[in-house]
């Protein structure tokens, strides 16, 4: 049996971080889908076929490159999240502005009053209480 299937899976994908995640994702969906919605459901079930398919694709390269982007959406989130919690943290001390100009976001002490804040990015200046 054991050998069956590694002669079965021999040249195919296998498991990833985005077939962890859909497996998850499709697992949390149609638990809720079932209380809630049958969209939801249904589409839980598509998530859990595409992880399989994933599983057993013989374009490796493809499915590689999938799991790349999905890494780096990853990344990007957790970096996201982690500057919320920083500026959450920070929030006593630092007051976060937008660029007018360019919306770089720019980090200024509380409490200084009305200040002119000129941005690092592309040089504009505006006026701001902090
Ligand atoms: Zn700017």
């Amino acid at each position: 049996m054991k050998a069956w299937f590694q002669r079965f899976m021999s040249g195919r994908y296998g498991f990833d971080q985005l077939n962890g995640f859909l497996c998850i994702l499709s697992l949390i969906l149609v638990v809720l889908g079932a209380w809630l919605s049958g969209f939801l459901y249904w589409l839980g079930l598509a998530l859990l076929l595409w992880c399989y398919y994933r599983i057993f694709s013989r374009n490796i390269q493809k499915r590689y490159a999938e799991n790349m982007k999905y890494l780096s959406l990853q990344n990007q989130a957790k970096d996201w999240l982690a500057r919320q919690k920083l500026r959450f943290d920070q929030r006593k001390v630092y007051r976060y502005f937008k660029c007018p100009h360019c919306r770089q976001s720019i980090r200024v002490p509380r409490g200084r009053g009305r200040i002119s804040i000129t941005c690092p990015k592309c040089g504009t200046s505006f006026i701001k209480k902090s």
